[in-house]
């Protein structure tokens, strides 16, 4: 029994969980550091549009804090900082501990791939003297939301002599950018009929590239020939070198800071480039730790992890394998020892859609870093569930570097639900949970964050490397 001068107060405080808006909870000068780091990640989000922008970025940091190429040869000490680059889509960067590598490392995953609108094989044409390049969207979208939305074209083109072009077009002020074109109103009464998955539909994401014909000439598609007549004369391509491209098209906007507060991040391709830019900057600061730090930065997991640059490949352990070689392990004791936060965005609660959520158990924007023990749907299907003792020594570890975290999962049992990465590498033997930032408006042209959850997300990336 309560002894009688304690009030409820006292012992709610004592007794319940207490949840706190991380802007109450931080010091006026850990939120400025909060705000200066975010002007940072913004830098990155306009920066590294697509995985092999990020791919690039990253190496080129790794390489500026004094990480060298990783070497299966190579003898390797605590301290020393390497990297490996995959097809040039994604990156592991890795920091030796000072303990045996066969007690495990300590990994960290994210995605820098993001859903987008990919140009087709065969893309150029002209309809009625407007030209379009066809897409296939990648990633789940709803594909209403990219219509009149400014777009720039990221990618490479690769030529049939192995020339390969880089494209990045839209983002300087200067360039001109690209858009999927909708229905005005008062024409969409038919279209307004369609259930809302095809309101737009997939062969509609058709982007307009260009509208003047080729002058002094008679004959059909001159739009088009005008326009490969440019893209010529830009890159030296023909037609037929879209075949072997990879183009990418994106939201031309940069990021910026939403609300007269400015405490929100609004910016494409928060999913999942907030888990990767704060991990990235945790990583790069680390030294010496006593345990091996790894930190993964992959390509494909919107669409499955599927493929040699996605998680579901075998390129992460034939890398913990060479690693562990140089030391004289074995990469499988090295895994079976190993723990791994499995870094990627979470719904947050959104106030205009109530519905889908059980609040209780849903992550809040300002509500500190997520850490959510299960993913999947229906029933945890494709979830990898971190074990209660996992959870306990994560939420220890958090709670002794005083990071400002929550709990949360992917709204309402039977509404939906999605799964990330952590399956792929608990499947390896790795005791690994899901964390990362809660986001609104998730796989949207623009998705919004909070910035001290973005915060809170490298102060637990620091806390986990240094554990
Ligand atoms: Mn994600
Ligand atoms: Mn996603």
């Amino acid at each position: 029994m309560a002894k009688k001068e304690n009030t409820s107060k006292e012992l709610k405080e004592k007794l319940f969980m207490n949840k706190k808006n991380a802007a109450l909870i931080m010091s006026d000068a850990d939120l400025k550091k909060c705000d200066k780091f975010c002007e940072g990640y913004k830098q990155f989000l306009d920066a590294a549009k697509t995985e092999r922008e990020a791919t690039a970025f990253i190496e080129k940091q790794a390489i500026a804090k004094g990480f060298v190429q990783f070497d299966k040869n190579a003898k390797y000490k605590a301290g020393d900082k390497i990297y490996y680059v995959n097809r040039e889509k994604s990156v592991i960067l890795a920091v030796i501990g000072k303990e045996p590598i066969e007690k495990g490392v300590n990994l960290l995953a994210a995605h820098i791939d993001s859903p987008r609108l990919d140009l087709k094989q065969n893309p150029l044409y002209e309809k009625d003297e407007v030209g379009y390049f066809k897409t296939h969207y990648y990633g789940g979208i709803k594909k209403y939301q990219w219509p009149t939305v400014p777009l720039s074209l990221h990618g490479v083109i690769v030529k049939a002599d192995g020339t390969k072009i880089t494209v990045s077009i839209g983002e300087d002020d200067n360039d001109p950018v690209f858009c999927v074109s909708d229905l005005l109103p008062h024409l969409a009464s038919t279209q307004y009929k369609r259930p809302s998955t095809e309101l737009i539909k997939g062969e509609e994401l058709n982007i307009i590239i260009g509208s003047r014909p080729f002058k002094d000439d008679e004959g059909s598609e001159l739009v088009k020939l005008n326009l490969m007549l440019i893209l010529n004369e830009k890159y030296g391509i023909t037609e037929s070198d879209f075949l072997s491209a990879e183009l990418e098209a994106v939201p031309a906007f940069k990021a910026k800071d939403i609300g007269f507060d400015r405490s929100l991040v609004g910016a494409y391709g928060q999913d999942d480039r907030v888990c990767a830019y704060t991990e990235l900057m945790a990583i790069l600061e680390a030294k010496a730790p006593k345990r091996t730090a790894v930190a993964i930065l992959t390509d494909k997991e919107e669409t499955g992890s599927d493929g040699n640059t996605g998680l579901r490949s075998a390129y992460l352990k034939y890398f913990i394998s060479d690693l562990a070689n140089c030391f004289g392990a074995k990469g499988r004791t090295v895994l079976t020892a190993s723990k791994c936060l499995s870094a990627d965005v979470n719904a947050a609660y959104d106030p205009t859609f109530p519905d889908v959520f059980e609040k209780r158990n849903s992550a809040v924007l300002n509500g500190g870093v997520c850490v959510t023990k299960y993913t999947g749907s229906r029933g945890k299907s494709g979830t990898s569930d971190a074990s209660a003792e996992f959870v306990g020594e994560i939420r220890a570890l958090l709670d002794k570097k005083k990071v400002i975290w929550q709990t949360g999962e992917l709204g309402k049992i039977d509404i939906g639900g999605g799964g990330t990465v952590a399956a792929y590498i608990a499947n390896l033997d790795v005791d690994t949970i899901d964390i990362g930032v809660p986001v609104l408006s998730m796989h949207a042209p623009f998705e919004i964050t909070a910035k001290t959850d973005v915060y809170a997300a490298y102060k637990a990336f620091e806390a986990f490397i240094n554990a």
